[in-house]
């Protein structure tokens, strides 16, 4: 089975949220479980305390290594291996789609760090990190929400998580483009009719259409990965020519 160990000060809310709709049903049926360890309860004080003043001065707290390092340690000794370990961190690699499928296939069980307040003491990534991922350029109170997301896009690609690969082969992100819009009932809503191609039943041309609906919307909304595709093929290049006839009248060659 697949496992996922969130290391957090806010075990039941993660756990909660992970527990839920496609998720929820794939842990119920043993494909993946997402183990939440309350740091806190690896504090050797009274108090339980887990953060104290910065070196150096400055406001706010930092996370101890102690209480992260003994949290990590019963983690692995409970797997019986030294597990990947992430921590999630503004200043780590902008985390994407291709990460998402490296963890679900490259492991089998990892660990996932929150901070918390200003952060951790730099001694425990030294020691127990092996990558830093961050959800995006701006700063979250905490580690929780990053980890949940991370979790999430990562589990949605374990076998059996979802019905079929198809899925998730055909969304945003996963080839490099976005997705083409989608459509349900009914057919027409506040004078909006469905596109009458994905009514007509031939499976091709609905194919066809969908594949050229993604073209657009990544040029138009995403110009980085436009750069990036790659639209060589024979069938690609008719779509192009396509999309240049219907946009100036020419197909592109003259
Ligand atoms: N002082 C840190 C800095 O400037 O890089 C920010 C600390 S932040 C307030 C507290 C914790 O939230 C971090 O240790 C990290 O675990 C998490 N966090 C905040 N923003 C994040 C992001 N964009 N991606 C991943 N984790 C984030």
């Amino acid at each position: 089975m697949f496992q996922i160990d969130i290391m957090t000060l806010f075990p039941e809310s993660v756990g909660d949220m992970l527990c839920e709709s496609v998720l929820g049903r794939a842990q119920e049926r043993n494909y993946i479980r997402i183990n939440c360890w309350q740091i806190r309860d690896y504090t050797v004080n009274k108090q339980n305390q887990v953060d104290n003043y910065p070196y150096g001065g400055g406001r706010g707290a930092v996370m101890q290594a102690d209480p992260l390092y003994r949290c990590w340690e019963h983690i692995c000794q409970e797997a019986g291996k030294r597990l990947h370990t992430i921590f999630l961190s503004p200043c780590g690699k902008t985390f994407c789609q291709a990460d998402a499928r490296r963890l679900s296939t490259e492991y089998d069980r990892f660990i996932l760090v929150c901070g918390h307040y200003e952060g951790i003491d730099e001694r425990f990534i030294e020691e127990c990190v092996d990558e830093e991922l961050s959800i995006g350029d701006f700063v979250l109170t905490g580690g929780e929400i990053p980890a949940m997301a991370v979790a999430d896009a990562v589990c949605r690609l374990v076998p059996g998580v979802l019905p079929d690969p198809e899925c998730y082969e055909n969304e945003s992100h996963w080839a490099g483009m976005l997705e083409y819009p989608q459509y349900s009932r009914p057919e027409v809503w506040h004078g909006r009719a469905v596109p009458p191609i994905l009514l007509s039943g031939h499976h091709a041309n609905i194919a066809k259409w969908r594949r050229k609906q993604s073209i657009l919307r990544t040029r138009e909304r995403r110009p980085d990965l436009y750069e990036k595709l790659d639209l060589s093929s024979k069938q690609d290049k008719k779509l192009l020519a396509e999309l240049e006839q219907e946009e100036h009248g020419t197909d592109g060659e003259t």
